[in-house]
């Protein structure tokens, strides 16, 4: 095939494949991703793949609600599938990787002083990954 339409063509295959890759980082990884870290899982699949890439696909995925953003108090946005239903998050100290946190505190309602209606909560978990604490304890 040398047509000269070919260039356009693997041009669309090339952003679809990217675009997949991008997508696939975060539903194997399973836990909230950086951009750097969505394009360094994204990179096994897409070796030439570049973080501006990353960030625009990041962009078009929050505004098609496939991914939702995952703020933590003075961290830089992480993003995770939309739909996971209600979860916290561990951030490690370590690695400075997020995970998530299946469950959640009964009766943190009770938390809130009296008369008060609680409406949402956020509860973030810091400390170090079972890697982490691994690699810590061997080497003490
Ligand atoms: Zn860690
Ligand atoms: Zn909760």
């Amino acid at each position: 095939m040398k047509a000269e339409a070919e260039g356009t063509v693997q041009t669309e295959t090339r952003q679809t494949q990217q675009r997949v890759a991008i997508h696939d980082a975060f539903s194997s990884e399973r836990r909230p991703l950086s951009p750097q870290e969505a394009l360094e899982v994204a990179q096994r699949t897409v070796p030439g793949l570049g973080i501006a890439t990353v960030y625009r696909a990041i962009k078009r995925f929050v505004s098609d609600g496939v991914l939702v953003p995952v703020e933590l108090p003075g961290a830089a946005s992480r993003y995770e599938l939309a739909g996971l239903g209600h979860h916290h998050h561990f951030q490690c100290r370590g690695c400075d990787r997020v995970y998530d946190v299946e469950g959640c505190p009964p009766r943190i309602a009770e938390l809130a002083p009296e008369g008060f209606e609680l409406e949402a909560h956020e509860i973030v978990l810091h400390g170090l990954c079972a890697d982490c604490s691994e690699t810590t304890s061997a080497t003490t």
